[in-house]
C-alpha cells in the first residue's frame, strides 16, 4: 500500500506555501509562491500550479488537499466571504479548487490551521485551551477551547488580530473597516512600518544603512538585523512584541488558556519578540490565569498554516470514511 498523503496550503497575504504531508504530520515536498496583489483569477491559477508542483514531485498519491485561507469563511455554505489581506471574495473557494484539482478539498481560516496543527502535533499539544496567533503580513488567530477547534456561530471565529488595542487608533489595514486592531500595531507589516521610522531617527543603525543600501526593510531583514545585534532593529521588534502583549493580556483575561502560541513569519524574531510579550503579560494581566498561561513559539514555525491546512484534510477524508 502506498504511503498517505494529502496537501496542506497555506495561503498568506504575501506568500503561500503547499507542502505533501504525511499523517504523522512529516513534510517531505515544499512549493512557494509570492502572491502579493494578484487578482482572484491570477491568484486561483497560482494556487492550483502550486499544488500541481508539489503534486507531481511528491511521487506518493496525494488523496485530498487541506488549505488555510485568510478569509472570513461562512461554514455554512462554504463561501469565503471576505479576505482583509487577499483578492479574495464571495467565492466558494473548496468548491472551486475541487473542481480544478479533482481532488477532495477541505477549507478553514488559515488560523484555525495553524491552530489544529500546533494542538495535534506542536506547541499547544495536550492543552484544553490554546490559542495560536500567526504574526505574518496581518494577524491571524485560531482558538482551542475545551480541546476542539472554536469557529463560532458560522464559522467566523478567533480572528485575534482584529483584537482592538486603541479604539481612536489607525484604521486597520486592508479590508478591515475596524480601528485600532492589534493587526495595524503588531503584523509583520507593522514590524516594516516601525523599523523605517525608527531607521529615519537613527542614520547610524544597521537599518539605516540596509535602507540606504536600497533594501527592501520587510519582515524578514529586519528580524535578520535583530538577531545579528542591531539595536534599532531590536528596538522595532520589542515594540512590536509589547504591543502582542497588550493583545494577548485581554485574550488571557477572557480565556484563561494554558497556552499562546506564536507563529507566523514574524516568530522568525524568537524570544525578541516574546519576552516583551510576557513581560506586557505579566505586569498587565489578572491573577490568576496571567500565572499559569505559557507564551511559547510554534513548533511547526512558519509551516503550522501548512501543516494544520494537511491535518485538515486528513480529519476531512476520515469525517467521508466514517
Ligand atoms: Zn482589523
Amino acid at each position: 500500500m502506498p504511503a498517505r498523503r494529502t496537501i496542506g496550503v497555506d495561503l498568506g497575504g504575501t506568500k503561500l506555501l503547499a507542502g505533501a504531508v504525511d499523517p504523522g504530520l512529516g513534510v517531505h515536498h515544499r512549493a512557494q509562491r509570492t502572491v502579493t496583489g494578484l487578482d482572484q483569477r491570477t491568484l486561483l491559477d497560482v494556487v492550483v500550479d502550486a499544488v500541481q508542483e508539489v503534486r507531481d514531485s511528491s511521487g506518493e498519491e496525494v488523496e485530498a488537499v487541506g488549505f488555510g485561507i485568510p478569509c472570513l469563511i461562512d461554514q455554512r455554505t462554504g463561501i469565503a466571504v471576505i479576505a482583509v489581506n487577499l483578492a479574495l471574495a464571495d467565492i466558494a473557494f473548496g468548491d472551486v479548487m475541487a473542481e480544478r484539482l479533482g481532488l477532495p478539498v477541505f477549507v478553514d481560516n488559515d488560523g484555525n490551521a495553524a491552530a489544529i496543527a500546533e494542538h495535534r502535533a506542536g506547541a499547544a499539544r495536550g492543552a484544553s485551551e490554546a490559542l495560536v496567533m500567526t504574526i505574518g503580513t496581518g494577524i491571524g488567530g485560531g482558538l482551542i477551547l475545551r480541546g476542539e477547534p472554536y469557529r463560532g456561530a458560522i464559522g467566523a471565529a478567533g480572528e485575534l488580530g482584529h483584537l482592538v488595542i486603541d479604539m481612536d487608533g489607525p484604521l486597520c489595514q486592508g479590508n478591515c473597516p475596524g480601528r485600532g486592531c492589534v493587526e495595524t500595531f503588531a503584523s509583520g507589516t507593522a514590524l516594516a512600518r516601525e523599523a523605517r521610522r525608527i531607521a529615519g531617527q537613527r542614520p547610524d543603525s544597521g537599518l539605516a544603512r540596509a535602507l540606504r543600501e536600497g533594501r527592501e526593510l520587510a519582515g524578514p531583514l529586519v528580524t535578520e538585523l535583530a538577531h545579528d545585534g542591531d539595536e534599532a532593529a531590536i528596538e522595532a521588534v520589542q515594540l512590536i512584541g509589547a504591543r502582542l502583549g497588550v493583545a494577548i493580556t485581554s485574550l488571557v483575561n477572557i480565556f484563561n488558556p494554558e497556552v499562546v502560541v506564536i507563529g507566523g513569519g514574524v516568530i522568525a524574531a524568537g524570544e525578541l519578540l516574546l519576552a516583551p510579550a510576557r513581560a506586557e503579560v505579566a505586569r498587565r494581566a489578572l491573577p490568576p490565569s496571567r500565572d499559569i498561561v505559557r507564551i511559547v513559539p510554534a513548533r511547526f514555525g512558519v509551516e503550522a498554516g501548512m501543516v494544520g491546512a494537511a491535518a485538515l484534510a486528513f480529519a476531512g477524508l476520515e469525517e467521508l470514511a466514517a
